[in-house]
């Protein structure tokens, strides 16, 4: 069985209008939890995408310690041992936050290794380009339109004759202002995708701020708490303006984490949201397991990280919630030669979840829907 990555759009495509969602994961730390993941989409024939933004894995290694080629070749082994052919390696957030021509290159450089690790999935994030100046949403939008046609480009230029899955974003996921959380507007997607389309752009999905936030979130006293925040009916409407005016593009939903499972089940839009990114919830189980099997490993971590990153007014829980993602790099060698016991009580939490919440995104069979589009 061949268990190499599929090309992003195949998957995108064939799933475009099946009403489900595909789950996109960000594996922080990989013992247990990709092998995991594979296995609970093996066992309900799922599709599943693996992913990691920029900030989390680059040429230096991120702060997950993963440079591309180490999360490419850990995540292709995971793949063959539990032989798993429908899932996609996807580049989470390459993003660009001046658009200097200096950070262009240097996020150009990334995309390339991306490429030769043999990614097959590209999100480029240049959303915090807006320029507030502007009159009209493509006024507003241009920076951001420009540097993702450019990088876009790049990547046809780079990858050859390969299909490739793209992603673009539109409004900074979580960005508030003095009114509260910014939402992208119907127009303000329109008008991004066409602008790309007629400059030969075409993601496949399109990723809004609709009101979610990365990671773990907390209330003003410091508790956690569930992210109920997004904006279904928003969402709804900007999925059919982009229906309506022709423009063959989902939306990628960001910042599940925290979303409690029968909200996902009963009230997303699948099939509007065809991509749903749980990042820092595998992080949070690989936590959880380790506070009850390793706790002195978890003392150590909870110890560097609380102390490290203490600010003034803020809870422990908060601060460990917020920054413990900081802990993998320096916790790097113990993550990756855990006792075989626990990398298992990962493994098996991990697909137990995993396939909880492709139940939720309504995934189950989809992988076989992916196959037959391949032969078609
Ligand atoms: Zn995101």
């Amino acid at each position: 069985m061949e268990c190499n990555p599929l090309p992003g759009s195949v998957i995108f495509n064939a799933l475009k209008d099946k009403n489900c969602i595909v789950m996109a994961c960000n594996t922080r730390i990989i013992p247990g939890i990709t092998k995991g993941i594979f296995r609970a989409a093996k066992d309900i024939d799922s599709a599943v995408m693996i992913e990691l933004a920029k900030s989390e894995s680059n040429l230096e290694g991120g702060y997950t310690g993963l440079t591309p080629a180490d999360l490419s070749m850990r995540t292709c082994a995971a793949a063959r041992e539990v032989g798993v052919d429908v899932w996609a390696l996807h580049a989470d957030h390459i993003g660009v936050k001046k658009g200097t021509i200096e950070e262009l290159n240097s996020v150009k450089e990334l995309i390339t290794a991306q490429i030769d690790a043999g990614f097959t999935s590209f999100a480029i994030d240049a959303s915090h380009l807006f320029n507030f100046d502007g009159k009209t949403a493509a006024e507003e939008l241009a920076p951001n339109i420009a540097a993702t046609i450019e990088l876009a480009r790049f990547i046809r230029s780079e990858v050859g004759n390969s299909e490739f899955g793209l992603e673009a974003e539109v409004g900074e996921i979580g960005r508030t202002d003095t009114s509260g959380m910014v939402l992208t507007t119907p127009d303000e997607a329109v008008a991004f995708i066409r602008s790309l389309n007629d400059s030969g752009v075409y993601p496949q999905v399109l990723a809004i701020a609709n009101g979610s936030t990365h990671g773990n979130i907390f209330d003003e006293n410091g508790n956690p708490i569930e992210q109920v925040t997004i904006d279904i009916p928003r969402t709804k409407e900007v999925a059919n303006a982009l229906r309506e005016n022709d423009l063959d593009v989902r939306i990628a939903q960001h910042g599940i984490t925290g979303t409690p499972r029968h909200l996902i089940s009963e009230q997303f839009p699948h099939g509007d949201i065809i991509k749903g990114n749980v990042g820092t919830f595998w992080m949070n189980l690989v936590w959880d397991v380790l506070k009850e099997e390793e706790p002195d490993l978890y003392q150590k971590i909870w110890d560097w990280t609380v102390t490290k990153y203490a600010a003034e007014g803020t809870r422990d829980v908060e601060v460990f919630g917020k920054s413990s993602k900081f802990a993998v790099k320096e916790f790097f060698s113990e993550l990756y030669s855990l006792d075989e016991g626990t990398v298992s009580v990962i493994e098996d939490r991990a697909c137990e979840e995993a396939s909880s919440f492709m139940r939720a995104f309504k995934s189950e069979g989809s992988a076989e829907i992916v196959r037959e589009y391949m032969r078609s």
